[in-house]
């Protein structure tokens, strides 16, 4: 038995608040029925605005993996390449999945501590005079680093060489945390979660789809069933879907597009910039070091913070959660147990955040490590400043 609330400082899923839990707690409906279509013509209606776009939002009831594979599936066939950028863990995934697919992805190495080099991106499409790439997928904030890459740069840097590939991002873990623009950065298929920034449990994922990734779907998608956005068409524009959707997280999705709402997307950016900026005060007052070398990329949704001299993230990681009762992130992978990332998005306030800050510096304090005390100190001289 644990007293008082548990500290869920992953980044994702979040903190569900309560509004959400509340609005899931009713009985299911008919989905073929009425009142359902209400439901979903309007979810299907303002899903657009916090994605910046005109475009179809297609929903899946499966977690954000689903969504990857069906902007993959829906627009590319057999063979294809796909120009993919190392960023980090989450990258790294989908190139794998790209693979398993069948398609074949051209993978620009990353050092893990840097976003997505546009020039670099610029030459490879520059080099390819064929055409043969036929999209490239990026990560907008790869959150096994916490580095959120400039969309609009790689917009620019395929505009500049009038490269015809589809731009495809991932946005999981920024969507409603940090400004993501569809339409102004001309995105042709964005993948998105519900458990990050939009505060729901796990179990539905998004794609945005724009004119030309619908033409792809219809001339160049092979082999695909479930994740086929044709068969959502024309179910969607009358709020029904081919299948049964995850009905009571479509009940908690109207309360969190409401939310969001209310609060305004500017002031919910603002708040997780703000939240950012005390986390990296904090942790370069501990003496500690943010992995996101370039601070334009640090990324305002999460902040994964690299070990002093090969000490162990996870025995950190452990005393935290055994002895305070919060969990934070692990290192991934290449960063297995150098680095612990602290999720910072989501239904958060200034003391959710002082709470974990003083927890970080009160297991750094029991574990040995070596580090500054007074952390929380300039997070919360920040905060009121
Ligand atoms: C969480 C996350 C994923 C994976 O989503 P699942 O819901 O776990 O399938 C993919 N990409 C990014 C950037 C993520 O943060």
């Amino acid at each position: 038995m644990r007293s008082g609330r548990h500290f869920l400082q992953i980044p994702g899923p979040t903190n569900t608040p309560e509004r959400i839990l509340r609005a899931m707690h009713r009985s299911v409906i008919d989905h073929r029925g009425p009142e359902f279509a209400e439901l979903g013509q309007g979810l299907l209606k303002d899903l657009k605005r916090v994605f910046k776009t005109q475009n179809d939002v297609i929903t899946y009831p499966a977690s954000g993996t689903g969504a990857w594979e069906a902007a993959l599936v829906n627009t590319l066939a057999p063979g294809d390449t796909v120009l993919m950028y190392e960023t980090g863990q989450f990258a790294t995934l989908w190139k794998n999945m790209a693979t398993k697919l069948g398609f074949d992805p051209l993978f620009m190495q990353g050092d893990w501590r840097n976003g997505t080099n546009a020039e670099a991106i610029a030459a490879q499409l520059q080099a390819d005079a064929q055409h043969q790439i036929k999209a490239v997928c990026v990560v907008h904030n790869d959150t096994s680093t916490g580095i959120t890459s400039n969309i609009a740069a790689v917009r620019s840097a395929m505009d500049a060489c009038q490269h015809p590939a589809l731009l495809m991002v991932d946005t999981i873990s920024s969507l409603g945390s940090i400004d993501f623009r569809t339409d102004e950065w001309g995105v042709d298929v964005v993948v998105a979660g519900s458990q990050k920034g939009l505060m729901l449990p796990p179990g539905l994922s998004f794609n945005a789809v724009s004119q030309k990734a619908w033409e792809a779907c219809n001339t160049r998608g092979d082999r695909r069933s479930y994740w086929d956005w044709r068969d959502m068409k024309s179910p969607n524009e009358a709020g029904y879907f081919p299948y049964t959707p995850a009905t009571t997280l479509l009940y908690g999705l109207r309360e969190a597009l409401d939310m969001l709402e209310e609060e305004g997307l500017d002031n919910v950016f603002a708040r997780h910039a703000r939240h950012a900026e005390a986390t990296r005060v904090a942790v370069e007052a501990w003496g500690l070091e943010i992995l996101a070398s370039n601070p334009d990329e640090r990324s305002n949704s999460l902040t994964a913070v690299v070990m002093p001299d090969n000490q162990g993230a996870d025995a950190l990681r452990k005393i935290i959660l055994d002895e305070f009762d919060m969990s934070l992130g692990t290192g991934l992978n290449n960063v297995a147990d150098r680095v612990f990332r602290i999720g910072h998005l989501g239904d958060f306030n200034d003391l959710m955040l002082m709470g974990t800050l003083a927890g970080v510096e009160m297991g750094l304090a029991k574990s040995g490590v070596t580090y500054q005390p007074g952390g929380v100190q300039m997070a919360m001289n920040h905060l009121v400043s």
